[in-house]
């Protein structure tokens, strides 16, 4: 079968492909403990099931405005005003199906043949096979654990070419739990102003922030950053709403126009009775969140403590979002029977085969020295797979 070269440039999402495998696995028979979900584990809250049941119940289930309803986009408004400081018009938001889904349509009208889009690693698998679908060129700018995995303004500027035509910012970021500062932000926005290029800030673990962090988006630091910006968020992480497929960008109306366009001749509006979910979480009680925090911070104390505590792995502590990103390049060289551990992967391998623990290579994100571990799962998952990774390590020699 003759498939399109634009398909066969890019791969399946490794990190869902962990899951599964752990889970295949785990159908085996296997215990295995598994650190790859890129998603909270806790339900989705109870009043915001509700209103999807309502919109069901109310018969609201046919087909929408295809950039969502009006009640949704006020919601959105109104959250970026109150969170963000940022105002916007209907006609500068637009719903799609998840983030990955704005983000991917983002790609689709902005950039082809001939653009560079620049991308910091560690970075989030998907933004690069997007901005490869497009046509343009991703332009990897790779962060070190020194700089705490921050893009500097001199390597932003260095990078930037004439074809550049924007730079993809997560904070918090996937895999690091980077936080960017408000005084990095106007360093970097100095830079993207005196250059002219686009801001693409994806904030999807905007409410997923530990300590004294604080959240803040470029959009925000002023109207001509602004009018560079486009605005990435949804409500999977925040409202442990991963299969409800509900994401949406704010930015300028030219882009928002070209991505409803877009979305009109493919997915149409996204599913009518999640838009209505998706209002709940918004406008309704926000303590859920509080307390999804507060537990996650507990897993990140206890796992980044756990990762040190292993000879050969070094564990920065994450400001935000729920992955760790150790570095454990130090057991590069080592071996256990006939294996030899040279990258992330053959680490990864050998953590399934020998540990039964399930992460995913750094090498995915574009850093093969470290492994991402998701702490979605509980605390003693975490305690007890941690004690096999340990276990594991101790037998390399
Ligand atoms: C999970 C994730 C998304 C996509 O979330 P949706 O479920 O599609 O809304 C986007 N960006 C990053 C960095 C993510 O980790």
């Amino acid at each position: 079968m003759k498939l399109s070269s634009r398909i066969l440039a890019i791969k399946p999402s490794p990190t869902l492909a962990i899951t599964v495998k752990a889970n295949a696995l785990q159908a085996e028979g296997r215990d295995i403990i598994g650190f790859g979900a890129g998603e909270p584990d806790f339900d989705t809250p109870i009043h915001i099931k509700r209103a999807a049941i309502k919109a069901i119940e109310d018969g609201f289930t046919k087909y929408t405005p295809v950039d969502g309803i009006i009640e949704l986009k006020d919601a959105i408004i109104s959250k970026l005003r109150v969170d963000n400081q940022l105002k916007y018009y209907r006609s500068e938001v637009v719903v799609s199906c998840g983030a990955k889904h704005t983000l991917y349509n983002l790609c689709q009208v902005l950039f082809e043949e001939g653009d560079e889009v620049i991308i910091p690693s560690p970075y989030w698998v998907s933004y690069l096979d997007m901005v490869v679908l497009s046509g343009a060129k991703p332009v990897i700018l790779k962060t070190t654990e020194l700089q705490g995995f921050k893009l500097q303004p001199q390597q932003l500027e260095a990078a930037i070419t004439k074809n550049t035509r924007a730079v993809i910012i997560n904070s918090p970021s996937n895999p690091a739990g980077v936080v960017y500062t408000a005084s990095e932000l106007e360093a970097l926005a100095e830079v993207i102003l005196r250059k002219g290029i686009l801001v693409i800030s994806d904030d999807v673990y905007e409410k997923i922030i530990y300590d004294n962090n604080l959240f803040k988006n470029i959009a925000s630091l002023s109207e001509e950053l602004k009018k560079m910006t486009v605005v990435v968020n949804g409500v999977s992480k925040a409202y442990s709403m991963t299969g409800w497929r509900i994401g949406y960008a704010a930015g300028p109306e030219e882009i928002i126009t070209a991505v409803t366009k877009l979305q009109s001749q493919n997915t149409s509006n996204p599913t009518s009775i999640a838009q209505k979910a998706a209002v709940e979480a918004l406008n309704g009680p926000q303590n859920n969140v509080t307390e999804m925090v507060e537990e996650f911070r507990k897993r990140r104390d206890a796992i980044v403590e756990k990762l040190n505590d292993i000879p050969g792995i070094t564990c920065m502590l994450p400001q935000g979002a729920f992955y760790v990103f150790p570095d454990v390049s130090a057991l590069f060289g080592r071996s256990y029977q006939a294996i030899v551990i040279s990258n992330s992967s053959d680490f990864t391998a050998f953590l399934l085969d020998e540990a039964n623990v399930a992460v995913v290579p750094g090498v995915d994100f574009g850093h093969d020295h470290h492994i991402r571990l998701s702490y979605a799962t509980s605390l003693k998952n975490i305690e007890e797979g941690l004690k096999r990774v340990r276990n594991a390590v101790m037998k390399l020699s």
